[in-house]
């Protein structure tokens, strides 16, 4: 660190995202949670030469073509939609603007929660998720804070029902709740549905998880109009032209798409049942996951370090997280068949090296 960086900043720990390896062709990659298939047809066909020769222009700073898009796919209003460059710059500017009480979050989940309440100066404050790794609304009914909640939750998978999230956002309507949905196409259970009727609740979402667009940055936030004209003050304030032409089009492309993407996170969730069940049949704890990803441990046979490093030797990258009370698990995104028959194998494998 130099003498030149800003002394606020100078303990700033970062995050530390998932390895994106070179030799992807020899590794089974399921470390970031990315969709295992290739984006619709209709993407691709979005980007062609004559929108390749208009990069030289601006990108639409009110991204009305991929906005329309998505309150189209949400059921809402385009006044509801912020777009952002990915979900984690929505959150950006939620920590950056919306945090004057300080922040308040689980102790285990999305990490990044904690790296932007430390870069914005925000007071944060980590509540224990229960024993079983499930949130308890209740323990945030005296917290002034805004609330960001991950759901589901990552890295568990867990997901906490519509009833749980109004309860959350009716303990004290001055106060604002995220709800963090990068995960709930998978099977979740979204809060879309309360936007019209509490306006201290947004709900952030992505498009890299269930629609196959990890690489092109784009995530969104829907909330009432008037937190997202606030939301809109922040983003021309700091870079009006956040989301980038292509994006713009290969997200709108792939919002129309409905029935491509369902079809293939329908394989998703099938392939997330089939490895769930043969890792608790090998002595793994699996949570039930309503995610893309699956958490795996406390098996008696093989500590979460071991596994991790063992899955790697035999080429599958997975995620492990050294922290307290996760450090014996690991987060495995799903793939497709394949992979997923080859994890089994190869853990099967490792267990029967360990025994
Ligand atoms: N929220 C959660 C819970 C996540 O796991 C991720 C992915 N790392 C994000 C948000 C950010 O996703 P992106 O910036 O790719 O939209």
């Amino acid at each position: 660190m130099t003498g030149f960086l800003d002394r606020k900043l100078s303990s700033l720990e970062a995050y530390t995202p998932g390895e994106q390896p070179k030799d992807m062709d020899r590794l089974i990659k399921l470390n970031t949670n990315e969709f295992p298939y290739p984006p619709s047809p209709r993407v691709v066909e979005a980007v062609n030469d004559a929108e390749l020769s208009r990069l030289r222009l601006y990108s639409d700073p009110n991204c009305a073509a991929l906005v329309e898009a998505i309150a189209e796919y949400c059921g809402v209003d385009p006044a509801c939609v912020f777009p952002g460059n990915g979900s984690d710059e929505v959150l950006a500017f939620l920590f950056h603007g919306f945090c004057g009480n300080g922040a308040v979050f689980p102790d285990v989940s999305y990490g990044f929660y904690k790296v932007f309440a430390q870069m914005f100066g925000v007071r944060a404050r980590q509540i224990p998720l229960r024993e079983d790794f499930s949130v308890d609304v209740g323990d945030y009914a005296d917290c002034g804070e805004t609330v960001f909640i991950a759901n589901p939750n990552a890295p568990t998978g867990l997901c906490l029902s519509r009833e749980k999230i109004e309860e959350l956002l009716r303990q004290a309507p001055g106060r604002l709740v995220v709800i963090d949905e990068a995960y709930v196409e998978f099977g979740g259970e979204s809060a879309i549905g309360l936007i019209g009727r509490y306006p201290n609740l947004i709900v952030t979402r992505t498009f890299s998880k269930s629609h196959a667009l990890a690489g092109a940055r784009l995530g969104y936030a829907l909330a009432d109009p008037a937190l997202i004209a606030d939301l809109n003050t922040l983003r021309f304030s700091f870079n009006p032209y956040n989301v980038n032409r292509l994006s713009i089009l290969l997200g709108a492309a792939a919002m129309r798409d409905a029935a491509y993407f369902a079809e293939l996170r329908e394989e998703v969730i099938r392939s997330r049942t089939f490895i769930t069940g043969v890792l608790r049949g090998q002595g793994f704890t699996v949570p039930e996951s309503r995610a893309n990803f699956i958490f795996a441990g406390a098996n008696p046979r093989l500590d979460g370090e071991t596994y991790y490093r063992k899955l790697r030797e035999h080429g599958i990258l997975v995620r492990h997280f050294d922290t307290p009370r996760i450090r014996d698990f690991v987060r495995i995104t799903i793939g497709t068949p394949q992979q997923m028959e080859i994890l089994a194998e190869t853990t099967k494998k490792i267990l029967a090296e360990e025994a």
